[in-house]
């Protein structure tokens, strides 16, 4: 394990390469948007939404995936305050025991703000036996979830004819290699996305769901997409300071709620990351036994390469709080996937990369790396 010269980005994400001088490509692509023009891709925008007049009959101009949270209450006034479009906002509810508080308060400030929100609520059941068998078998509950999460915008925009769909993507952390260098603000390979597993639905089946069963789980065919010309735009390319940070104090100013509780039980220092739920971080702790890495070093990340925080500040924030994870969370997510704390931590510990950490005999999990430095 290596990390990058300039800020604590491991090697060890996926499809990560370092450049012969030891920085990662988020720092290289940071380094190439600190002169943009952002003025001139405002117009460039423009230009482009101006092939996507609004259908007749409707009252929608785009499509915009919501959680209420700080990445979608920013791009919804965004895109009305600025572009000055009236978007259809589509919020895929998850079920009351996974759904927080704060999630419900946040979708109900997005509707006091004046937008129309459009919900889907996929069947609880099979949504819990996805989740579990997802976590058993990859560790990972989130996997069938975040395909539920994002099909669910696509074909929301295909049976409303609304073509035009926006996402805010952070620009740095985005894979290179599923980037058009002539339209970089183009993201229709959302379906080949790492996490998304190409819309792949045969593990759901080999756990026994049916197809019925799982029309909230798969993406439309390329046809329908193609068929209803489809084009999926993102915003982060277009909006300056478009990272966490930004975000969150753009929302919070417009009434999102943020986290209360502390950083050494979530592993969010701001508070302000998938607000909507709290399982979140658990998987948060389980990637960063798989790779070395959380959500703390995402957000240091971006705070060193603006210039808000030193690399050796960033690694005592790091090291502190990067993989926490309270109790608590692992305990409800337990009872709602009908599994024991043992259990849980059978699984967890299977997924550990031996590597990166050991295992002690009492079952405490050491990490063998030092944050900024490696192995
Ligand atoms: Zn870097």
């Amino acid at each position: 394990m290596k990390y990058c010269l300039t800020c604590l980005q491991p090697n060890t994400r996926v499809n990560e390469q370092f450049s012969e001088d030891g920085k990662c490509s988020s720092c290289i692509n940071f380094e190439l948007t600190r002169n943009v023009n952002y003025l001139e891709r405002f117009d460039l925008l423009k230009e482009i939404i101006a092939k996507y007049p609004r259908k007749k009959g409707s009252h929608f101009d785009c499509i915009i995936g919501v959680s209420g949270g700080k990445d979608s209450t920013r791009q919804a006034i965004w895109v009305r305050d600025k572009l000055k479009l009236n978007p259809l906002l589509v919020c895929l509810s998850y079920p009351p025991e996974q759904v927080s508080e704060l999630g419900v308060k946040n979708i109900s400030n997005l509707i006091h703000l004046g937008f129309d929100v459009l919900f889907s609520g996929p069947a609880p059941g099979t949504w819990k036996k996805l989740m579990r068998h997802a976590f058993l078998t990859f560790s990972n509950w989130a996997k069938s979830t975040e395909m539920a999460l994002y099909s669910s915008v696509p074909k929301t925009a295909i049976a409303y004819k609304i073509p035009l769909i926006f996402i805010g993507e952070n620009q740095s952390l985005r894979d290179r290699k599923t980037i058009d260098p002539e339209k970089p603000w183009e993201y229709n390979n959302l379906i080949s996305m790492n996490t998304l597993g190409g819309g792949d639905l045969t593990w759901m089946r080999d756990a026994g769901i049916s197809d019925v069963e799982l029309i909230s789980y798969g993406f439309p065919d390329k046809s329908e997409v193609n068929a209803a010309g489809l084009n999926v735009i993102d915003l982060g390319w277009f909006i300056d300071n478009w990272d966490n940070l930004g975000n969150a104090m753009f929302s919070t100013s417009y009434g999102i709620h943020i986290r209360e509780d502390k950083a050494e039980n979530t592993g969010d220092p701001l508070g302000v990351s998938a607000l909507d739920e709290d399982w979140v971080t658990l998987n948060q702790m389980i990637k960063f036994l798989k790779f070395g890495f959380g959500k703390v070093t995402d957000y240091m990340n971006e705070d060193i390469r603006a210039g808000r925080i030193s690399r050796e500040k960033a690694i005592e924030i790091v090291e502190k709080y990067d993989g926490a994870c309270s109790d608590q969370y692992i305990e409800s997510f337990c009872q709602y996937i009908e599994i024991s704390v043992t259990q849980f931590w059978e699984v967890v510990h299977k997924s550990v990369n031996k590597s990166l950490f050991e295992i002690t005999p009492d079952k405490k999990i050491l990490k063998k790396f030092k944050v900024g430095f490696g192995l």
